[in-house]
């Protein structure tokens, strides 16, 4: 019998109010892992009401304090590495080292976040008027709706939890669906390491009966998503209406540009490392590769001789370096992929189909796909496929692929592969994404820069970096006047 897991409401674990349940499983076996709460709105209301009755005294914990509690978490996160890793392998497949990364990420973003709670600093600026003071300082938002994506399952609530919590504010987490364990595990840490009841509470279930009543609640002031741009998008709309804020990080179609003096033997590695780690599920992953005409014959071979001698099986496997997709759907949806491909008239060099001998076929596995000669135009050049489906597209020059990058309905990550100095700044100045490489695939991001990205990636907001607080803060303007008499701004000048 598989273990049930409860929501965190209030400060205690309990089923939702239905009482009934979803099975997670792991995506490389369909082994069930656990059983948890299929939450529906009056979840979400005991939710926000226990946030909301633990902001007062949550807002006016002095934020050293705050912070501590998230070092402390950041410590235990540490400690526990293996376990969250190996727990994130069996719950979304991806490989073991890739799943420690996710869980470094965790980590290093307590320690930044909880940095802050002995920064968060304001502005002060000389006033207009004699003995006048004038400065700006950052204040909490009230309770901040979470709603998160299973790519990152450990990551990206981090990213988006610990800022808001050392600035103040108090939270309703609603994770994926597919990943609800390592949910459980970040509460349960943040539990352990002391935080307040209701100041994080945790609700399981899908985007219908969880997400939708968290983003509509008008006690809920922020909304922080990740997630596809199709219900980011109708997110917005609704939160929008409510004029509540609202942080997306969505969609990507992230290409790499390889120059004709490009050292090809690390662009290989790079992009194959970018298009096929996460099996292709990760926001920035490389799925266009905009190549020069001179070298693409030669790029396009080692990508197919690379694409096909890569190792696929359980995550858990050291000497495994592509997993399975996170379900079957995914599979299905890569498929169709491969379809239009073919109906475009691209030409497939490696892959192309589901991996199904031996143990493989007892999980969601699909051969690392290479198409070349794609149109910039194409489907599978333009859309978000999120898999291992990698679309070479040969270009004239430098300012073609610059175009072509640009012309992206996404702007998350981009990378050029170029010994040309000139050339690389220009790309760093050129191309309009939220991150951009220079000799390095499109992954890679580091939790102390800013993360996010333009156009229907997101909607301007940055997470991490000197930028955490930002969609978690309001700025408040104060004014003391010590003059002992009515001095009027603009109007009173000497
Ligand atoms: P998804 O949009 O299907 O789901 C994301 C979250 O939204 C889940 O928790 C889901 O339950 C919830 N949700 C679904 N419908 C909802 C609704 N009507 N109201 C409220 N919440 C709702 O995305 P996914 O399949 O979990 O993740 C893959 C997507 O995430 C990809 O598009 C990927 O590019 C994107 N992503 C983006 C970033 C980034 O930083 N830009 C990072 C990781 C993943």
């Amino acid at each position: 019998m598989a273990h049930t897991f409860h929501n965190f409401i209030g400060g205690r674990w309990a089923p939702a109010r239905s009482g009934r349940t979803f099975a997670n499983s792991n995506p490389a076996t369909g082994e069930v892992l656990g059983e948890f709460p299929a939450s529906g709105p009056e979840d979400v209301n005991d939710a926000v009401e226990a946030a909301a009755g633990a902001y007062p005294a949550w807002r006016l914990t002095p934020a050293p304090r705050r912070a501590e509690i998230l070092f402390r978490a950041g410590e235990i996160m540490r400690a526990r590495k293996q376990d969250l890793a190996r727990a994130m392998t069996r719950e979304m497949g991806k490989v073991l080292a890739e799943a420690g990364g996710d869980v470094q990420e965790g980590i290093d973003m307590a320690f930044h976040a909880a940095g802050e709670g002995r920064r968060m600093h304001g502005v002060t600026t000389p006033s207009e008027m004699p003995d006048k003071w004038a400065m700006s300082v950052r204040v909490p938002i009230g309770v901040v709706g979470v709603i998160t994506p299973w790519n990152f399952p450990f990551a990206i609530p981090t990213w988006k939890l610990l800022p808001a919590l050392v600035a103040g504010n108090t939270a309703v987490f609603k994770p994926a669906s597919e990943t609800p364990k390592l949910a459980w595990h970040l509460a349960s840490i943040l539990e352990e390491a002391g935080l307040p009841a209701g100041v994080l509470n945790l609700v399981f279930g899908n985007g219908a009966q969880v997400g939708d009543p968290l983003v509509a609640d008008p006690r809920v002031p922020v909304i922080s998503f990740t997630g596809s741009t199709e219900v980011g998008l109708s997110i917005a709309t609704r939160a929008g209406a409510l004029g509540k804020r609202v942080a997306l990080e969505m969609g990507g179609k992230n290409a790499v540009i390889v120059m004709d003096d490009a050292d090809l033997a690390l662009a290989t590695e790079a992009i194959l490392w970018s298009a096929f780690g996460t099996t292709g599920q990760r926001c920035t992953a490389c799925s266009r590769v905009l190549v020069h005409e001179r070298v693409h014959d030669e790029l396009v071979q080692h990508l197919a001789d690379g694409a096909r001698a890569l190792r696929l099986g359980d995550g858990l496997d050291p000497a495994t370096q592509v997993g399975p997709l996170i379900n079957r759907g995914q599979v299905e949806r890569v498929q169709s992929y491969v379809k239009i491909g073919f109906d475009e008239g691209a030409k497939l060099v490696a892959g192309g189909v589901p991996a199904t001998e031996g143990a493989l076929a007892k999980g969601c596995f699909f051969r690392p796909t290479v198409f070349a000669g794609v149109r910039p135009d194409a489907r599978i050049a333009v859309e978000e496929i999120f898999g291992p489906v990698l679309s070479v597209v040969k270009v004239k020059d430098f300012a073609e692929a610059v175009r072509i990058n640009n012309a992206s309905r996404f702007g998350l990550s981009s990378s050029i592969f170029t010994r040309d100095v000139n050339r690389a700044f220009a790309a760093m100045r050129d191309l309009d994404t939220g991150l951009v490489y220079v000799n390095h695939g499109t992954t890679g991001a580091e939790i102390h820069l800013p993360f996010g990205g333009m156009r229907g990636t997101g909607n301007g907001h940055r997470e991490a970096g000197h930028t955490l607080l930002d969609p978690f803060t309001e700025w408040k303007s104060i004014y003391v006047d010590f003059s002992g008499r009515l001095q009027r701004a603009q109007i009173d000048i000497v």
